[in-house]
């Protein structure tokens, strides 16, 4: 495998264009949306210059294509020519730069392993790696599944005699990379020397022989599958789509119920990917579920919230993705990724001060952490809300939050509008030092601190930089981020 920097590699048109990690968005010419590039890939043309030819690429040929005018990346043993892709790519072309002519494989997965590459990029595949005799494994990286880990002969060749133990049959174990797997036999013999075991691989069997004591003991193992992209990536399962309901004039609550099997439980701040087709090609965006009422009475999550999904989700008739979710019929199927997120319970821990800042739906992960702090905190003294919003009518559940600043005297709710209309008495402006200053204040002079932000990408940014600026330590700031 090639050396690749270990740096972010933005997907296209997702929420990565969040300043993350380091992570800068580049403005992209007008023209150069994810939509663009879907239309170009249908467009017929020949994105390869192979004229989808598919071709065996040595690494030679790969270290070739180098220029921002010519470049090729590897990605999992499959070479893209992604030199049309650059202007598309939301990231910026300096990002992708950094695994050109080379395998690409490593960066991508350390941002954005959920992205699906394959159908974005399908137009641009010039072809496979050409294998190394050493690489064969890793090309088809074989695995064995649990069901064909039965040993399938492993017996004495002897006749076995009436005081045979059965202890002392050897057992065995294994494990795997993405280059190879280990099997690993046990015999509780001493002296074992490696010319006491006979090993075949052939095709897809091993087939071992090992000679213990007066015993021969045949070990036969068969390779069950290939491991393909979508087994080592996030796993998605098809949930049906139970009903909708709104929560404001653009925003929605989507119940989805999780298929008859699956125990999916999403931990406090975590989010999962949705993904749908769209015009041929798959999109996935992150969301953040919530329970079905912003605090549940039970302390476990209750029987309902272990059948179904639920998501706020926020309709902008421009946009890619959710104008197709808004679209989406009762009894139609979406798929629902496995959990991701940076955010530990731990860091919720011994916590006497919860701040939480949201801007518009970025009041989601506050949900479950509202909930998950004002039920099983022990040394909670105070959480409070400043939630931003464009206007009056962009509150999200507000009655709830009311209702529940009037039931638990520890929670206070503060809205705070950025576009009022006439006659809001309340809070108006941006997230500001001085709004910030009034609001976030330790109860005593050396409280365990925990602040949360989410919102859009400036609101974030800012946030933080005014959290700083006022003394509150990195640790004691928490940013929901893809
Ligand atoms: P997009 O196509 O991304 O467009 C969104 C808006 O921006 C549109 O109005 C569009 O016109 C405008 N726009 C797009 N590109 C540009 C541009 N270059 N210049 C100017 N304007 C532009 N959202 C929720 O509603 N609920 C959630 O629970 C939720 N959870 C999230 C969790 C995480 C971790 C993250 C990172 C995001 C979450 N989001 C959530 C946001 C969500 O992932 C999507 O970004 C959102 O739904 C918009 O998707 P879209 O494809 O419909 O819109
Ligand atoms: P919005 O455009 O309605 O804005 C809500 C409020 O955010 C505004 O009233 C304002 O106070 C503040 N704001 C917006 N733009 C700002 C700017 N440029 N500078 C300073 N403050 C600004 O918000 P929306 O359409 O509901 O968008 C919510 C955002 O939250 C999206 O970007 C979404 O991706 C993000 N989100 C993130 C997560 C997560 O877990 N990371 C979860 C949900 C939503």
């Amino acid at each position: 495998m090639l050396n690749v920097p270990s740096q972010a590699f933005p997907a296209p048109g997702s929420q990565q264009r969040v300043a993350a990690g380091g992570r800068s968005k580049v403005p992209l010419k007008p023209g150069r949306s994810l939509m663009d590039w879907i239309r170009l890939t249908k467009s017929g043309k020949d994105l390869t210059g192979l004229k989808g030819r598919l071709i065996e690429v040595t690494e030679e040929e790969l270290a070739k294509h180098n220029k921002r005018t010519d470049c090729w990346i590897c990605i999992r043993g499959l070479v893209y020519n992604i030199t049309p892709y650059m202007e598309y790519h939301p990231g910026g072309e300096d990002e992708l730069m950094k695994a050109a002519g080379a395998d690409g494989t490593e960066l991508f997965d350390q941002v954005h392993r959920w992205v699906n590459y394959e159908s974005m990029l399908k137009e641009c595949m010039v072809g496979r790696m050409a294998l190394k005799p050493f690489a064969a494994l890793k090309e088809s990286c074989p695995i064995v599944s649990e069901e064909n880990r039965i040993l399938n002969g492993l017996f004495s060749k002897k006749k076995v005699p009436d005081n045979y133990s059965k202890e002392a049959v050897p057992s065995y174990d294994w494990f795997q990379t993405d280059g190879s797997i280990t099997v690993v036999i046990y015999t509780k013999q001493k002296d074992m020397n490696s010319e006491l075991v006979i090993a075949d691989l052939q095709e897809r069997k091993l087939r071992g022989e090992l000679i213990v004591k007066d015993y021969s003991y045949l070990l036969h193992l068969e390779l069950s599958y290939a491991v393909h992209e979508d087994m080592i990536g996030l796993y998605y399962r098809k949930c049906r789509l139970l009903s909708k309901t709104n929560v404001s004039h653009d925003t929605q609550l989507f119940c989805l119920a999780l298929p008859l099997g699956t125990h999916l439980l999403v931990p406090v701040g975590h989010h999962v990917y949705l993904r749908q087709t769209i015009t041929g090609t798959e999109i996935v965006k992150p969301y953040t579920p919530v329970p079905s009422f912003l605090v549940s009475t039970f302390k476990n999550p209750c029987h309902d919230d272990q059948l179904h999904i639920f998501f706020i989700i926020k309709i902008y008739p421009s946009g890619l993705f959710t104008p197709v979710l808004d679209a989406l019929q009762i009894g139609e199927y979406i798929s629902v990724s496995n959990p991701e997120g940076n955010f530990m319970k731990s860091q919720m821990e011994d916590v006497e001060d919860l701040f939480l800042l949201a801007g518009g739906t970025g009041f989601t992960p506050m949900v479950k952490l509202l909930s998950c702090a004002l039920t099983s905190s022990n040394n909670l003294r105070a959480v409070k809300f400043m939630f931003f919003n464009k206007t009056e009518d962009d509150i999200l559940w507000r009655n709830q939050l009311e209702q529940l600043a009037l039931n638990d005297a520890r929670f206070e709710v503060q809205f705070v509008l950025s576009e009022p209309k006439k006659g809001w008495k309340g809070k108006e402006g941006k997230i500001s030092s001085s709004l910030l200053s009034q609001f976030v204040k330790r109860s005593k002079c050396d409280s365990k601190v925990l602040i949360c932000i989410c919102g859009p990408p400036p609101f974030m940014e800012q946030g933080i930089q005014f959290l700083q600026d006022l003394g509150y330590s990195s640790k004691e700031i928490h940013c929901f981020t893809a």
